[in-house]
């Protein structure tokens, strides 16, 4: 081991108890890494690549070890293995050319701020265990139900602080949020009946048989979030019935597709759990019709819920909050504020229309969360949970409803202009259009560009597949090599006759991220391609296609 200690740490009751007190000047050890570790952190943050060269597999050498020591270690020698082996190796998620994926940058007063939270470790599933961080975090609640439904000051005066009832909860991240809504639908659809008194009490066959029904479905576009299959498992549905249906060409549900398909569930006996609308693709960004997808549930009486894990704070914006016309209609909706909320991972929120929804799921225990309680853990899915809603607090505070208006803004329009760009380049092609901040395209050498436009199909068809395994290793290479990074994704693409593609995917939520990245993005994607096409023989393999 580097850098042994002269006197090893020992396992006495003293040092138990040191290391569980607060050190009493500024010159303690402890303070004195902190500092270290401070400036670790801000020198990694101000490098701007992407990630080190080193192989994942080289990386899992230095965590191989399962023993658990037997001995105690020093905080120092602990503190220097991580900034060694764990700093240095991360990805640098807040690179301005790091955009390919949701994870987002942050605005840098979290770092601070969030020790706030981790300091005082309050646990917000009861009152007893987060005090003010209770009502902090219905606060929050309050704030972005008002932000998705706008009710009136006195309906906030009145619930947002309700002993019984909650307009919604935050939890760890969208995919919690998403299982909750659906849960709160399942319940409520298999309301009490006869001597049925609720899934809760005596599970879903028994609710099944006392409403009549088949089954359950659960329905949303082909572009579902794959969190969606998890909440069909758990919730007992089954994913065979989260039923995909079909998109239009800019991947937004088709109404007339999803009402037919109701119908036709309908005639079958199959309870309909849920209608989801997306608002915001996780792949493409793009936002359902949700006005019409609402009138369409209002008609046949289902719940109707809207993942906007990634787009729901576009309601921020004056100029774009159109985009999401008819959420306010809904009966619930996911936001993650892990994303476009720009606090750090581990924290999203289920919002519902109706103040007594969450009542379908209401827990109670004797030594915790007792009934008529102000505790928040009756009404969440998770138990223990931190109080991650004071970063989304800080968040809305600080910057305000028009600084996350301008971060929205200005991703959408940066999503604008790269997709201009790359129209502009010859050997790029855009495949989605971006609605959002999201945008796909690829490479596609010049020469061939012109030539797929005539191709016969099934030859067409051919050539995208092959392209598209090009597409894999121009980004499996750029991602290794740590400058640039986008991610890839494969999904039909409308311009292609459906046929699946894998594309490259830029996600543009970071303030930092200049037209310079574009340009440069481009330009590796284009020296990386003339090796890779080299090494699997492109042009060879062409020529079988089309000859
Ligand atoms: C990210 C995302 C989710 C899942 O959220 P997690 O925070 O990763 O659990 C669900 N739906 C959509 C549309 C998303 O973009």
């Amino acid at each position: 081991m580097p850098n042994r200690p002269t006197k090893k740490a020992e396992a006495t009751l003293d040092s138990m108890r040191k290391v569980f007190s607060i050190p009493e000047n500024e010159d303690s050890t402890l303070m004195r890494i902190e500092r270290e570790i401070s400036q670790n952190l801000l020198g990694f943050l101000r490098d701007h690549i992407v990630a080190g060269e080193m192989e994942p597999a080289e990386i899992e050498r230095d965590f191989k070890n399962i023993n658990i020591p037997e001995e105690p270690m020093f905080v120092h020698e602990q503190a220097k293995f991580l900034m060694d082996k764990v700093v240095s190796q991360s990805v640098h998620t807040a690179a301005p050319s790091f955009i390919g994926h949701m994870t987002s940058s942050m605005p840098y007063f979290m770092l601070p701020l969030a020790k706030i939270m981790i300091a005082l470790n309050q646990n917000t599933v009861k009152i007893e265990t987060s005090k003010a961080f209770t009502p902090l975090e219905s606060q929050v609640v309050g704030m972005l139900h008002k932000l998705v439904y706008h009710r009136d000051e006195a309906y906030y005066d009145k619930w947002t602080h309700d002993r019984r009832h909650a307009l919604g909860v935050f939890c760890s991240g969208g995919t919690i949020a998403n299982i909750t809504a659906l849960w709160v639908a399942r319940n409520k659809l298999l309301a009490p009946k006869g001597d049925f008194k609720s899934v809760f009490e005596h599970g879903l066959a028994a609710g099944l048989t006392a409403h009549g029904l088949n089954g359950l479905a659960i329905l949303v576009s082909r572009r579902g979030h794959y969190s969606l299959k998890k909440a069909a498992d758990l919730l007992g549905i089954g994913r065979a019935n989260l039923i995909a249906i079909e998109t239009d060409e800019h991947n937004k549900i088709i109404p007339t597709k999803l009402e037919a398909r109701i119908k036709e569930l309908q005639s079958r006996n199959v309870g309909i759990l849920a209608v989801v609308g997306v608002a915001g693709t996780t792949e493409t960004g793009n936002v359902d019709p949700l006005e019409e997808v609402a009138n369409i549930c209002e008609s046949h009486n289902i719940h109707f819920h809207v993942d906007g894990a990634w787009g729901a704070p576009t309601l921020f914006s004056d100029r774009h909050r159109h985009l999401l016309k008819g959420i306010e209609r809904a009966d619930s909706v996911t936001i993650d504020a892990h994303k476009q909320l720009y606090v750090p991972m581990g924290a999203g929120l289920c919002l519902f229309r109706s103040e007594t929804a969450l009542d379908a799921i209401e827990t109670n225990a004797q030594y915790i969360i007792r009934r008529g309680s102000r505790d928040i853990g009756k009404h969440t899915l998770e138990g223990s949970r931190p109080g991650m809603a004071m970063l989304v607090h800080s968040g809305l505070r600080i910057l305000g409803r028009k600084g996350y208006e301008l971060l929205i803004d200005v991703g959408i329009g940066k999503a604008a202009q790269f997709a201009r760009m790359i129209q502009n380049t010859p050997d790029f092609e855009l495949t989605t259009e971006p609605e959002l901040n999201i945008l796909t395209y690829r490479y596609v050498p010049q020469s061939l560009r012109q030539q797929l436009k005539t191709m016969p199909s099934d030859e067409k068809s051919k050539v995208n597949d092959l392209l598209s395994e090009l597409t894999v290793n121009i980004q499996k290479t750029q991602r290794d090599r740590g400058q640039t990074f986008v991610s890839r994704t494969t999904f039909e693409i409308a311009s292609h006759n459906d046929q699946a593609l894998t594309v490259f995917r830029v996600v543009l939520a970071n303030p930092l991220t200049t037209r310079q990245v574009f340009i440069d993005v481009l330009e590796e994607q284009r020296t990386i391609a003339d090796d890779e096409m080299a090494k699997m023989n492109f042009a060879a393999e062409l020529k079988k296609i089309i000859d």
